[in-house]
């Protein structure tokens, strides 16, 4: 079959076209059409692939074959028939807008720092690029600054087919080697790269290149991205963030990282009051205990640490002490002093619980009724 003519590689602003249907056919388990010429871009180089229409059918995915552009439908198209196009633009346009601000901002990272770009893709939420190299802060603070202000400038993208000799006096990007006519993308002042995909025709339509967040990944960093529609959309997601953090703390929203810091600054301080109250608790309660006497007590509403804590004021007294604390069907447990990992050890085989621990200290829980318990810590000579 003839490769497809292929209509987004000269004008990616066109979203109708007509075109005769070359073959309509099932081919692992879908419907798929081949045309003259098509519009519709190919999942590739990172960009997805386009959706639309064909005719009367939905297109849902568009792949290339050996230079053919195969299209899957919803329903069968007409061999030999014109049919029309139509390409869902807002989503092409997104994708436009990504991939730009994606050249723009490899080709500075690039030239910055020499960073090569070694991965990228536009997801539904994300778009991601892998740099070579580490970035830290500073360089990625710089390289999205430097890249908003080619934005603004409003440059020229622009895609062309050099000749050979032309083409070997250019310096441009490019992830591989590459064979026959290379079509070289040029992103304003900015990049000049091999590429395949759709780009918008200014560096302004990007809008805005906001880097999203950055993370050391394979020697590298990983990097995510949002451009145009994007990131007014993860401005707002942000904004409103911030506008329920601020009432919630009656803060300015400019305020609110302080008022966060505060906030968990007092939680720290009951924290640590609730727990100097409840260890003046279980002194109290250990003095109740005959001294070298191994003690159980029964409990409820105690946190882990809580209970071991417990334990440990008991223990102090009595030698050897457990603490329960009832959770749900069982108990959470905690024992303390001289034997307490082989105390847990025959607790666990004798009430079916998990847990442990070593020498002088172990925790676990227990599924088993009170009853039980307390039989078997007398069993074992506890004042239970
Ligand atoms: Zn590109």
């Amino acid at each position: 079959m003839e490769k497809t003519e292929r209509l987004y590689e000269r004008d990616a602003y066109c979203a109708s076209f007509c075109s005769t249907v070359l073959a309509c056919e099932e081919h692992g388990g879908v419907l798929r059409a081949a045309l003259a010429t098509t519009a519709f871009y190919p999942e590739g180089g990172g960009q997805p692939a386009d959706r639309g229409a064909l005719g009367g059918a939905r297109v849902v995915d568009v792949h290339e074959e050996d230079g053919v552009i195969w299209h899957t439908v919803t329903a069968p198209v007409r061999v030999g028939e014109t049919v029309q196009g139509d390409i869902d633009w807002t989503r092409r346009f997104d994708h436009m807008q990504q991939h730009t601000g994606e050249h723009i901002l490899s080709g500075i990272a690039h030239e910055q720092f020499g960073c090569e770009n070694v991965g990228f893709g536009i997801g539904e939420d994300s778009v991601r690029i892998d740099f070579s190299l580490p970035m830290t802060d500073e360089m990625l603070a710089l390289a999205e600054e430097l890249a908003n202000g080619i934005v603004q400038r409003n440059e020229p993208v622009t895609a062309e087919w050099p000749d050979p000799v032309r083409l070997s006096h250019l310096s441009y990007r490019s992830k591989k080697a590459l064979e026959g006519p290379v079509r070289i993308v040029t992103a304003g002042s900015a990049d000049v790269c091999a590429c395949c995909g759709t780009h918008v025709a200014r560096t302004g339509e990007v809008g805005l290149v906001k880097i999203t967040s950055a993370q050391s990944y394979k020697g590298g960093t990983r990097v995510t991205i949002a451009c145009g529609m994007r990131a007014l959309e993860d401005y707002r997601r942000r904004h409103d963030a911030v506008h329920e953090i601020s009432v919630l703390l009656s803060a300015k929203p400019d305020e609110t990282p302080a008022a966060v810091r505060r906030v968990l600054d007092e939680n720290a301080a009951l924290h640590a009051q609730l727990a100097a109250a409840e260890n003046a608790r279980f002194e109290a309660e250990a003095r109740t205990c005959r001294e070298n006497v191994p003690a159980l007590r029964v409990c409820e509403g105690l946190s882990g640490d809580s209970v071991r804590r417990f334990a440990s004021s008991l223990a102090a007294r009595c030698g050897l002490a457990a603490v329960l604390c009832r959770r749900g069907d069982g108990f959470s447990y905690a024992v303390c002093g001289a034997g307490a990992a082989e105390l847990a050890a025959r607790m666990n085989a004798a009430l079916g619980g998990k847990g442990g621990g070593r020498g002088e200290f172990a925790q676990g829980s227990v599924s088993c009724t009170e009853e039980s318990a307390r039989a078997f810590f007398a069993a074992e000579g506890f004042d239970a």
